[in-house]
């Protein structure tokens, strides 16, 4: 039987996602990434109409920090529009999602099938949360904060301080 070509590019995968901030949920997702793709490609939703804590470029800097120890094997980038666009610019036909529970998954199969039927050759595949990870999210983690609530368990450092910077400007 003929094997399906492989694609070129295929051996990146993109993380989609708002990273408002990031958080050891979306580092463990980049980590098992890694251990079966050469490259990770985080991509940045701009989503002007959202209210976000951090701007597109503050996130960004943030993930370059935390990410550093991998090198050239994460690229962040930011992008607007339809995900499959972006996926056949940066040549890449690997969508990759992280599962919490029982309750991402109705968008999350939503969202995969709505981008397999705009672009065939795309295929999302889902890592299922650390067990110790399933609870955390960017919005509880943000809510947590912005109430006075330690969250250094949560996110990685330089995210922690930058999160902890916001709530005292916000406060001013
Ligand atoms: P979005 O707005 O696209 O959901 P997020 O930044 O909240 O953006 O999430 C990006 C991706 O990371 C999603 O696939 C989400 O399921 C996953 N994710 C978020 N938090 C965790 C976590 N604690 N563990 C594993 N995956 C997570």
């Amino acid at each position: 039987m003929a094997s399906k070509k492989k694609q070129s590019g295929s051996q990146s995968a993109i993380f989609p996602g708002s990273f408002d901030p990031l958080t050891n949920g979306h580092l463990d997702i980049i980590e098992r990434t890694l251990s079966i793709f050469d490259k990770i490609i985080l991509a940045i939703l701009n989503h002007p109409e959202k209210r976000s804590l951090f701007s597109v470029s503050e996130r960004e800097a943030l993930i370059r920090a935390e990410t550093k120890r991998f090198g050239r094997r994460v690229v962040v980038k930011s992008f607007s529009g339809l995900l499959v666009d972006f996926a056949k610019e940066v040549r890449s036909n690997v969508i990759i999602r992280g599962l919490r529970a029982i309750s991402d998954y109705d968008y999350e199969a939503q969202m995969a099938l709505m981008n397999k039927g705009l672009y065939s050759d795309i295929e999302t595949l889902f890592l299922i949360a650390r067990e110790d990870n399933s609870y955390i999210s960017s919005s509880i983690v943000k809510q947590v904060a912005l109430l006075g609530g330690d969250i250094s368990k949560f996110v990685p450092s330089e995210v922690n301080r930058a999160v902890r910077a916001k709530v005292r400007e916000r406060k001013r």
